[in-house]
Formats: structure tokens, C-alpha cells, sequence
């Protein structure tokens, strides 16, 4: 047992902090929209950042002339949502099949491991994770997590 209640708000305010030079530099806009700042998850914060990491990451080199990233967190009955958009170059319909597949990269110097790994640990925490994309225009990815009651 490594698991601790994780707010999901703080989690990607924290994120959102590492990547604040480079989102600076790359000329990048991030907001966070909450509907509920103190929705928790269960689970292994290290591991969550992980993911959050990756997407974000993805984000980033999804828009090398500038653009936004907004993350969404709503409640939908017992689930945590979080979106993660970004309206970068997207994803071609070729590669959408793949995206989660180990070691598949469009990139010159990525691993193809982030969205792998991060969808073993999002279903290591009983979550979900699945993507809408336009070429052109963007991305957005959605996660689900059974949220976390205060009394348990
Ligand atoms: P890597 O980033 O090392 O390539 P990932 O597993 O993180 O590996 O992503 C796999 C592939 O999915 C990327 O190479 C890219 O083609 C595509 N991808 C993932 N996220 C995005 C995004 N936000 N926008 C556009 N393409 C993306
Ligand atoms: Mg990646």
C-alpha cells in the first residue's frame, strides 16, 4: 500500500508549475477549469503525476509554433473526469490505432513508451483513458477515475 488520496486540482497545478519556463518559451497558455477543487482520487501520486507528465508532454510537442493546453475536471456520478486539450497538430487516422501500442513514435527521438505506460497505470487505478483528435486542430484527451469520497 502506496496509495493516498490524491486532489486532482493540486496534482496539475503541479505539473502545470514544472512546465512553466518551457510553456513560457514555447509561447503556450495553460489554464485549468475546475468544477469541483477538491475531487479526489485514490492511488500512488507518483504514478498519476507520471501520467499527467506524459500528456502534457505530448501537448507541448503537439504545438511547436505556440497554442493552449487547458485541462477540464468535472464529476459525472461516481467518476472524475479530466480532459486534457491542446489544439495542436493532432493526431492522423493511421496513427490512432496505435498511439497506445509500446514503442509506436512519430517522433525523431521519442520512446512511444508515455501513453503505454500511462494507460497501465491508469487502469491499474480502475480508470479509463480514450482521445478525440482533428488533424489540424488538436487534441483532446479524457480520463476517469472512481472518485474518492471524503468518508473512505
Ligand atoms: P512519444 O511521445 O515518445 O512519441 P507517446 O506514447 O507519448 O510516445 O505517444 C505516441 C504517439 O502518439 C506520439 O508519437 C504522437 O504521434 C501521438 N500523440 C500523443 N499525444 C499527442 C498529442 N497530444 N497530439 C498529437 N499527437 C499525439
Ligand atoms: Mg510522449
Amino acid at each position: 500500500g502506496s496509495d493516498e488520496s490524491v486532489t486532482v486540482c493540486e496534482l496539475i497545478r503541479d505539473i502545470a508549475e514544472l512546465y512553466k519556463n518551457r510553456m513560457e518559451m514555447q509561447n503556450i497558455k495553460f489554464s485549468l477549469r475546475a468544477e469541483d477543487e477538491s475531487a479526489c482520487i485514490l492511488g500512488n501520486r507518483e504514478q498519476l503525476e507520471q501520467v499527467f507528465i506524459n500528456l502534457i508532454q505530448n501537448a507541448l510537442e503537439a504545438m511547436e509554433n505556440g497554442g493552449n493546453i487547458e485541462v477540464v475536471t468535472s464529476r459525472k456520478n461516481e467518476k472524475v473526469v479530466i480532459e486534457v486539450r491542446d489544439d495542436g497538430k493532432g493526431i492522423s487516422p493511421e496513427a490512432e490505432k496505435k498511439i497506445f501500442s509500446p514503442f509506436f513514435t512519430t517522433k525523431k527521438n521519442g520512446t512511444g513508451l508515455g501513453l503505454f505506460l500511462s494507460k497501465k497505470i491508469v487502469e491499474d487505478h480502475r480508470g479509463r483513458i480514450y482521445f478525440q483528435s482533428t488533424e489540424g486542430k488538436g487534441t483532446v484527451f479524457f480520463l476517469e477515475f472512481p472518485v474518492q469520497n471524503g468518508e473512505d
